[in-house]
């Protein structure tokens, strides 16, 4: 069978072998024997986050189908899911947003496993994973252990973390603290145009199936929400992410360019020098801490000249005809044809800001 059957963009050729066991621990236990074999692996979920090339993947692909949500206990108010990594995200959410536990309902609709929700944390529409993670289970290919790690140990920032950074291994499981209310209300409502799809102000709480609802639609008039009438969702989301620049970079850019403060958990760590602790040097200036400013790709890549729906003559790929910011396969795309597309962009954006973009999905054997 070729990777395209099994991912959202509908490229990529064959993989020597293709595993999906069917139990937890049948997944630990073929895991534990590919990872003997010495032969390269790659652990495949809903197949939305990924581009494999044309010729395919020389080595084992395992794929993860294990499914189930249990509650476990917990501190009144607060609800503890441990939710199996082959188990459908939105179907999480759903689960969540039916019971009134509230803390990923603006997550709604993103495609894909829970197993890689932590792998780039997901997030969408003000929310994040890491808010919600308590624990991953992991199985670690460096020392063949499974354990429980906590989400700290993840590094979560914007759209990476550890295991995205290359910390190599098998997520079995994810642990969630969402929060129960009687009332079934959301979260704070942080993302202004969400707030505007509402009718309500930043920081009002809804009805969670109202946020969820107004999630979806959203999603749904920009092609990032997998319906097979839709050709715009024949995608791996958004192909690259937002740019972090320093603030002075972001000063020489047009005014008009949107920008937001990177967060503390987003930007790269700062470091403090070594002298900083020498007593002649205490006690410090707290000086600013200038962690970046976060620009927007889609603004980037259509002030470059791309317009929606744009392709490269006689191919196949094209931008999204809702939003810059997704590649599509709109019918028989090769994975060279995106990888060229994608680079084309890249090129337009540095050319016009002096910004290489990054792309966001894993790139199997594609040169982007
Ligand atoms: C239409 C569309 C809209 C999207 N919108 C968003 C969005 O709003 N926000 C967002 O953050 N993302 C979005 N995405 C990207 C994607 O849905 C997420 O990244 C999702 O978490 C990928 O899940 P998956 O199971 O499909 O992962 P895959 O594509 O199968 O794999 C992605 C990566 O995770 C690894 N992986 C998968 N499962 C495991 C596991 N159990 N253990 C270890 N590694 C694993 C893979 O090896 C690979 O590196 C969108 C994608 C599409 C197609």
């Amino acid at each position: 069978m070729d990777l395209s059957e099994l991912t959202t963009l509908r490229v990529g050729g064959p993989a020597t072998e293709l595993l999906a066991p069917p139990s937890p621990a049948e997944l630990v236990e073929t895991t534990l024997g590919v990872w003997a074999t010495g032969d390269d692996w790659l652990v495949l979920g809903g197949g939305s986050n990924v581009v494999v090339a044309d010729d395919g993947f020389d080595g084992s692909v395992i794929r993860v189908t294990t499914r189930g949500i249990e509650r476990l206990e917990s501190a009144p108010g607060a609800v503890l899911l441990k939710v199996q990594a082959g188990e459908p995200w939105d179907g999480v959410v759903a689960h969540a947003v039916d019971r009134g536990w509230a803390g990923i309902e603006a997550l709604s609709g993103i495609p894909g496993s829970s197993g890689a929700a932590p792998i780039q944390n997901i997030g969408a529409y003000g929310q994040e994973l890491a808010s919600s993670l308590e624990a991953i289970e992991f199985l670690d290919y460096l020392s063949g252990e499974l354990r429980r790690m906590p989400a700290e140990e993840l590094e979560l920032g914007y759209r990476t973390s550890a295991l995205k950074r290359g910390r190599r291994g098998l997520v079995v499981s994810i642990e969630l603290r969402l929060t129960g209310n009687a009332d079934a209300m959301s979260a704070p409502v942080s993302y202004p145009q969400l707030a505007t799809a509402l009718g309500v102000g930043l920081g009002d709480r809804l009805p969670l199936s109202e946020v969820r609802g107004a999630v979806l639609a959203l999603r749904a008039a920009k092609g990032m929400l997998l319906d097979a009438t839709d050709p715009d969702s024949v995608s791996a989301g958004s192909f690259f992410t937002n740019p972090i620049v320093s603030t002075e970079f972001a000063r020489g850019l047009p005014v008009d360019a949107p920008r937001w403060p990177v967060e503390p958990n987003e930007g790269e760590p700062v470091v403090s020098p070594l002298e900083i602790f020498r007593p002649e040097n205490l006690p410090a200036p707290p000086a600013a801490v200038d962690r970046g400013v976060k620009l927007s790709a889609a603004w980037l890549i259509e002030h470059s000249g791309i317009t929606r729906g744009f392709r490269l003559p006689g191919s196949r790929a094209a931008v999204s005809s809702k939003h810059t910011l997704a590649l599509v396969n709109t019918g028989g795309a090769t994975a060279a044809e995106i990888g060229e597309l994608a680079r084309y962009l890249q090129t337009r954006v540095l050319g016009a800001f002096g910004v290489i973009l990054q792309p966001e999905p894993l790139l199997v054997g594609v040169d982007v």
